[in-house]
């Protein structure tokens, strides 16, 4: 079995381990040399250009995604030469445009923030009437890490983006949310289903800083609740391959959807040390249409602290082995990624039975390489 992975980051990287573990054999279009995901069989190519992505296509299986930037035209024309993709294009249309997302997750009745699609400043300043003065715009493509999200609290604070943006800007409800979850969940093309345990994720400046699973203090209803929504979204957007569905909980336990996508998801990094199977390896099963394996927790408690940065001097190699002696039991994932402020380089994972004692660890560890 061959899986294509368009994008050489490390979402990509970190499926060759679970791929290697199956006897599966992972090839990469990745956008440059030397990327996370090189450690696999890469080609570099230009993932927007339909003869590049359609050539790397030719011999594999299935094609999947570490990022979600592949245009629609090109998703098509793979998916007219017959080529398996997963998640197809016509999920992959949630996840690449907020507004389209927000539209159909209307439809499916999910619980959201209310919203508007914007087409100029006396729309937002109306929202803005109707919502208290603040709100958050959003570009609805293209955004990440917080990048495209903008809390205003006048209508002209948009304009630069009115400009630069063809067509509609998203704007929502401020929400005054108590934290932020993330529920995961697979399927295959098939239809089986598995849902993972919501996790409770920090963002720190709209980049995501730190996980716990099970989200802490989490009813079962909570945990009921996560789980159905889960699974009703990726069933009604036809989602193939893991979905995360970003939450916000307000303070009386109730979830909004934030937003989804549709790969292995940094908020599920802990199931690499801490579930049964983690979210590179479910993925692979579910884009193969394979059975997908168990969803359970390894202990009652994971953490997953992001490394964020890293160190710019030479001591890479010596923090390595440092963080290792101080710290056996954390688990440290690297990316092979040139360190920079505020770039995902890497992250720790923990698991025990004190969720202080996980918590310590990992933060430990992951301090290292500050
Ligand atoms: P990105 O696509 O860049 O990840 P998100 O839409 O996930 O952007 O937003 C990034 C962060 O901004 C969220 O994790 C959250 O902390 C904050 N945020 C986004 N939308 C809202 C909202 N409607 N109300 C309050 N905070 C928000």
């Amino acid at each position: 079995m061959r899986v294509g992975v368009i994008g050489g980051g490390q979402l990509a990287r970190m499926m060759i381990a679970p791929a290697v573990e199956l006897g599966v054999e992972l090839r990469v279009l990745a956008e440059g040399e030397g990327m996370s995901a090189s450690l696999a069989a890469t080609r570099v190519g230009d993932y927007r250009d339909a003869e590049t992505v359609l050539s790397f296509a030719r011999d594999v299986d299935v094609i999947t995604f570490d990022h979600e930037h592949v245009p629609q035209p090109v998703l098509r024309a793979l998916v007219d030469a017959g080529v398996a993709v997963h998640p197809g294009p016509d999920a992959l249309q949630y996840a690449q445009d907020k507004l389209v997302m927000r539209r159909r997750l209307a439809e499916l009745g999910a619980p959201q923030p209310d919203w508007i699609a914007a087409e100029s400043p006396d729309d937002i300043r109306a929202f803005l009437d109707d919502h208290g003065g603040r709100a958050v715009v959003k570009t609805p493509r293209g955004g990440y890490d917080g990048k495209g999200v903008r809390v205003v609290s006048a209508p002209d604070q948009a304009d630069d983006w009115f400009e630069s943006v063809d067509g509609p800007l998203l704007v929502e409800q401020l929400v005054d949310f108590h934290r932020e979850l993330a529920q995961q969940v697979a399927r295959r093309p098939s239809g089986e289903v598995v849902a993972y345990p919501v996790a409770e994720t920090v963002q720190r400046d709209g980049v995501c800083a730190e996980v716990i699973a099970p989200a802490p203090r989490a009813s079962e209803r909570l945990l009921e609740v996560a789980a159905r929504l889960g699974v009703t979204i990726a069933e009604g957007l036809g989602v193939t391959g893991m979905l995360a569905v970003e939450l916000f909980e307000t303070a009386d336990e109730r979830i909004l959807v934030n937003e989804l996508a549709m790969r292995p998801h940094n908020s599920g990094h802990w199931t690499q040390d801490g579930a049964v199977t983690s979210q590179f390896e479910q993925h692979l099963r579910a884009v193969l249409d394979l059975p997908l394996g168990a969803v359970d927790p390894l202990a009652d408690w994971s953490v997953m602290v992001n490394i964020l940065g890293g160190p710019t001097d030479a001591g890479l190699t010596d923090r390595f082995s440092a963080a290792m002696a101080a710290h056996p039991v954390a688990k440290i994932h690297t990316y092979g990624k040139e360190p920079r402020p505020g770039r995902k380089v890497g992250h720790v994972n923990t698991v025990g039975d004190d969720l202080d004692d996980a918590v310590y660890e990992a933060r430990a560890a992951a301090g290292f390489f500050a």
